[in-house]
């Protein structure tokens, strides 16, 4: 049976174990990352809005926090990826519309307005007429809306792709294969059994298999919480160049309960989605759940229905108990959790891959990361 030895090994290279592989390696690290398909997590299905403000919900506050200083690092991080691989990561500054539909959503939206003054976040409150200023496009119903300028967004697909390749220049090693089992060796993480039975080694492991992470064959009972797969169903449109700009920035709502949100880039894709459904790891496209999102976009933007269809699809966001990711050192020595980004891990990649790359390298937890360590759900050291 053969035998690797390296500094680093990252299991999954989703969006996230990609990032952080990407940054280790650049603080000098051997890395070596095992997925059977790189690149290929639930990013690829994503919307990539970057929307740390227009996402925020009450008492997650630091998790505005982690989300407003991965944005502050967006642009140098899509700018550096793109300098070193000569590939466009779809990275655009447009900002975002938050639309209410009708009164009842004004009042929520107002809301929100009150909550991000009370915060100091950047959002203004528009008129319906205004919005539609912004985006002819939109409803005439439209009632009101908030601005929120430093929420943007990113090409998930080609993101990842750019990180692959920025991984293979960075020396990372890429093995095409599954773990099949965690090796636990005198109380720590020693290594990984891969599909074909080879075995790797490695000093420090880090955990980053979305919402597979918690069923790693060999992990200990208790290490970590169940991370729960949350599917989202997607809708890609063309516009065609006769309708262009038919948006210009993100514009979302809440329809009968349910959030909707357009993201339109800059290649002609327009974004629609998501569900929001919890069934297991079922990725299934179904009838409904287009029905209803395209229900609900054509109430917003009903000159949507002129628009070709192009892709429907589902992926699954890695959900943690509390909804906010896990970063940092698990109750197992040499286990390091990068997991459990839910709806915001395409915002969240450049602060985790730099907060991970740091713990790697100097062994101290940064302050950022402090609040997302695994030990807030009580994991327990294994017998
Ligand atoms: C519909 C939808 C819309 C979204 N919209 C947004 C958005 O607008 N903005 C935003 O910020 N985020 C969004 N997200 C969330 C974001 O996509 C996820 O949080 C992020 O992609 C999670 O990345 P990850 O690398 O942790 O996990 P994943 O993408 O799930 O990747 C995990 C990887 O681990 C690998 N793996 C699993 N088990 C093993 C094993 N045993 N051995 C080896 N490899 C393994 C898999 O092959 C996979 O490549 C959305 C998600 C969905 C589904």
């Amino acid at each position: 049976m053969a035998r690797t030895d390296t500094d680093v090994l990252v299991i999954g290279g989703g969006i996230i174990g990609l990032g952080v592989a990407w940054r280790a390696a650049q603080r000098g690290l051997a890395v070596t990352v095992a997925d059977p398909d790189p690149g290929h997590g639930a990013a690829q299905v994503a919307a990539g809005m970057l929307a740390p403000v227009t996402e925020l919900q009450y008492g997650e506050e630091p998790l505005l926090r982690l989300g407003m200083a991965s944005n502050e690092r967006y642009a140098a991080f899509a700018a550096e990826l793109s300098e070193v691989t000569g590939l466009d990561t779809g990275y655009r500054q447009t900002g975002t519309l938050a639309v209410a539909l009708d009164s009842d959503d004004r009042e929520e939206l107002r809301e929100l307005h009150s909550f991000h003054q009370r915060l100091g976040l950047e959002s203004h409150w528009l008129t319906g007429r205004e919005c539609r200023r912004l985006e002819p496009m939109l409803a005439p119903g439209v009632r009101g809306g908030l601005q929120v300028t430093g929420d943007h967004q990113v090409d998930g697909r080609r993101l990842t792709a750019a990180l692959v390749a920025a991984c293979e220049r960075a020396g990372v090693d890429l093995h095409r294969a599954e773990v099949t089992e965690l090796l636990v060796e005198a109380g720590r993480a020693a290594g990984v059994r891969l599909s074909g039975g080879e075995i790797l080694r490695a000093e420090r492991i880090v955990l980053a298999a979305g919402s597979r992470s918690h069923l790693l064959p060999g992990l200990p009972e208790g290490v970590l919480p169940a991370i729960r797969p949350v599917k989202g169903q997607v809708l890609r449109l063309r516009i065609p160049e006769q309708y262009a700009p038919f948006l210009s920035r993100n514009v979302r709502a809440v329809v009968r309960g349910q959030h909707i949100y357009l993201v339109p880039r800059a290649d002609g894709e327009l974004v629609i989605g998501a569900t929001t459904e919890e069934q297991g790891y079922d990725t299934t496209v179904t009838a409904g759940g287009v029905y209803e999102l395209l229900r609900d976009a054509h109430e917003l933007v009903p000159g949507l229905t002129e628009l070709p269809l192009v892709e429907t699809n589902a992926g699954l966001r890695p959900g943690s108990p509390d909804n906010a990711p896990l970063l940092g050192p698990t109750a197992l020595p040499d286990l390091i959790a990068a997991t459990g980004h839910y709806r915001n891990g395409v915002l969240l990649t450049p602060v985790t891959a730099d907060l991970l790359a740091e713990y790697l390298a100097t062994g101290a937890t940064p302050e950022l990361a402090a609040p997302f360590s695994p030990s807030r759900f009580g994991s327990k050291v294994p017998a």
